[in-house]
């Protein structure tokens, strides 16, 4: 089978990286083994312009917007489908001192500060702030509909992807039966196996994430206390998410489980039930250098990975950026 540009890996970058080529005219493949504790799958997937409890914005917050619309908007075009929605985001301010330091940054194109002590009957003891410009994507929909139209128009295949079996041969890429014009590795934190980019400063941390049932609670918004609670359907909420960087394994961290349950509790008037709780990985790298690179000997060769905490808002700016590199 000959194609244009083969891709590793269908997480958000291997999705995008792909809808973007097909934009561009050019044939696909993809090979993906969809592992299970896959980033793109388990993470909360919001467009968020603020960055940590310091409110500042984002940098190139705009530009990086204005790519993702963009190219979320396309894919849903071609799948008919909703897939990012604007959501209000509530940051329920857990001190007083949380509360100025917010105050010393307020900029209402971004944020407006109330000193109410509820928010639709959520306690607030030290008021909230309002952040705009947030969109949540619905991730589930996007990869399942995508890898159907990839199967249906291109090709896609569920498996490992074995770097032995890649072959350069008159500058084409060979793999099995595939000849493809050019690869893009998008392989999440799998890429510490590629050997094609092993002395990239790649690293990892890992995240537990909680799904809970909020009878009552109103779904129109992302809502922060200490954790992050994102609307998913109905009353079902993404709750999350810690960030460890050394550890040994993937075992729930039920200690943290049962706090974040209970500290949410403390502030919501409805019950919450546990339904599932996951450990999920974030690729990044030291640093935290988002790599969008062609290899150093192959310019046919690129690679999209360590896309950190701000994945679905930063992978398509980034991957416009490779593909531009590699002349596609
Ligand atoms: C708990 C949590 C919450 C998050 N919340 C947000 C958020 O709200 N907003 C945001 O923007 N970002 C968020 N992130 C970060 C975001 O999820 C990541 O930046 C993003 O998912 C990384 O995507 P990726 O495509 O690079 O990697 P991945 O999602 O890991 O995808 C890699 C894919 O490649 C496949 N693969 C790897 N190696 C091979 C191989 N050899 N053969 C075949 N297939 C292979 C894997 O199976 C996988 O399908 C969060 C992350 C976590 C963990």
């Amino acid at each position: 089978m000959k194609l244009d540009v083969l891709i590793v890996g269908q997480g958000i970058a291997g999705t995008i990286a792909s809808y973007q080529l097909i934009n561009k005219g050019y044939t696909v493949g993809i090979i993906d083994n969809a592992k299970q504790h896959l980033s793109s799958q388990l993470a909360s997937a919001i467009i968020n312009p603020l960055s940590g409890k310091k409110w500042n914005q984002v940098a190139q917050f705009d530009k990086f917007l204005s790519d993702s619309l963009l190219y979320y908007k396309g894919i849903e075009k071609i799948l008919n489908q909703s897939i990012i929605k604007p959501k209000n985001h509530i940051y329920f301010f857990q001190s007083k001192e949380e509360q100025l330091v917010a105050k010393q940054q307020i900029n209402p194109e971004w944020f407006t500060i109330s000193e109410e002590k509820a928010f639709k009957n959520i306690n607030s003891p030290y008021g909230f702030a309002q952040i705009k410009h947030c969109y949540s994507i619905a991730q589930d929909l996007l990869f399942e509909k995508w890898k159907q139209y990839i199967a249906q128009h291109y090709y896609i295949e569920n498996t490992l992807f074995e770097y032995q079996e890649l072959k350069h041969i008159n500058n084409q890429w060979h793999y099995k039966d595939i000849q493809s014009n050019a690869i893009i590795f998008c392989e999440g934190i799998n890429a510490i196996n590629n050997p094609y980019f092993k002395d990239l400063p790649f690293t990892k941390n890992r995240g537990d994430v909680l799904y809970v049932n909020i009878a009552g609670l109103d779904n129109n918004y992302i809502y922060s206390f200490k954790e992050r609670l994102v609307p998913i359907k109905n009353q079902l909420f993404w709750l999350g998410s810690n960030h460890t960087w050394e550890y040994t394994d993937l075992l729930k961290n039920e200690e943290w489980a049962i706090s974040c349950i209970q500290d949410l509790q403390d502030q919501l008037p409805y019950p919450i039930q546990l339904i599932e709780h996951k450990v999920a990985e974030r690729p990044t790298s030291i640093g935290q250098q988002i790599m969008a690179m062609q290899h150093k000997d192959y310019s046919n060769m690129g690679l999209l990975n360590g896309l950190g905490t701000r994945g679905f808002l930063q992978a398509s700016t980034h991957c416009k950026d490779l593909l531009a590199k590699m002349q596609l």
